[in-house]
């Protein structure tokens, strides 16, 4: 439901308009039938219809009965006019309003590419219905997260906006950083981590958890991903057998001899799950670099080749036990 107390008061009619600058094109035309002045003065001039459509809460907000002229004394929000064309005082500031009504427009978007730009931007959207402008801010601010960039901002404006789906997404990118990270970002003074913070806490076992659980796997459960790609090498390997699926216990039927680069892989994969707690760490080049250097002159010829399609069945083995750890938002 629109709420009219959202919308600051009307500015006075004695307001001198001198000072108030007109928006950027398209949103300087003369035809328009509505104006939204920012909070810095800045006139937008725009169709009702285009807002309406995008947004339950202009659509009910333009039904309101506005005033003829200009200081009428209406209750309403609509109640300035200029040169005919009623004028509705907005909170935020005309760089917000630009990028609000680019998402609403069939125009080019501003650009929005960190946090501190889209935060005020989707505030904006959630507070004025405009539903399709939130969804792709929203992929907006996870897309820097899967970038590597602010994950736990990205994750606490979420929460303060309640936005619990993607706030999920945000909370597996913040996996990728270490506990003691996502501890020394919560004292910032930042009042979307102070209403995100019962939510925070909840990340950090959340995070807790995750490690618990991926520090525990075992070089079995990720030969297991690896069943039908493993090659054996006698010269550096060691021996290692193999159960057939439901006899675990029974006498191996299959004795094979895994690689020392993959034992290594598997070895500090291990133990980096338990600091970063994500599949995204068996992608770490480093790691893979560190274990093919230990490769013997008898090792298969394709060993990279096969340890890339190694790490992507690993990767779906970790994510699946990530998947398997509940998180609740608060919310
Ligand atoms: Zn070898």
């Amino acid at each position: 439901m629109a709420d009219a107390k959202m919308i600051e008061p009307p500015v006075s009619s004695t307001e001198n308009h001198d000072e108030i600058k007109l928006g950027p094109p398209p949103f300087d035309v003369e035809d328009a039938d509505v104006v939204l002045r920012s909070s810095d003065h800045v006139d937008f001039r725009v169709y009702k219809l285009i807002l309406s459509l995008a947004s339950p809460f202009f659509k009910t907000l333009f039904t309101i009965p506005q005033p003829r002229s200009e200081g009428a004394g209406t209750a309403g929000v609509l109640a300035d006019r200029m040169d005919d064309v009623p004028v509705v005082p907005i909170s935020e500031t005309a760089p917000t309003l630009d990028a609000v009504l680019r998402l609403v427009y069939p125009i080019e978007d501003a650009v929005l590419d960190t946090l501190t730009h889209i935060r005020p931007v989707l505030a904006a959207a959630i507070k004025y219905e405009l539903e399709e402008a939130t969804i792709v801010l929203a992929g907006r601010l996870l897309a820097l997260s899967a970038g590597g960039s602010t994950p736990i901002g990205v994750f606490a404006t979420l929460c303060h906006h309640r936005l619990g789906e993607e706030a999920r997404v945000a909370a597996k990118y913040c996996l990728r950083e270490p506990f003691a990270d996502l501890l020394n970002q919560m004292t910032l003074p930042d009042i979307y981590l102070t209403s995100a913070a019962p939510s925070y806490l909840r990340l950090l076992q959340y995070h807790s958890r995750c490690s618990q659980i991926l520090g525990k796997i075992t070089p079995g459960e990720l030969f297991t991903a690896a069943r039908h790609w493993l090659p054996d090498c006698r010269a550096c390997g060691a021996m290692f057998t193999i159960s057939p699926p439901g006899q675990i216990g029974l006498l191996p039927v299959e004795i094979r001899y895994r690689p020392k680069f993959w034992h290594l892989f598997n070895q500090n994969l291990i133990e980096r799950l338990k600091i970063r707690p994500c599949g995204d760490k068996v992608m770490d080049l480093e790691l893979l670099v560190l274990s093919l250097a230990v490769r013997c002159p008898n090792c298969p010829v394709d060993a990279s080749q096969r340890i890339l399609t190694y790490r992507e069945s690993v990767k779906v083995v970790i994510d699946e036990k990530v998947s398997s750890v509940e998180l609740d938002l608060g919310f």
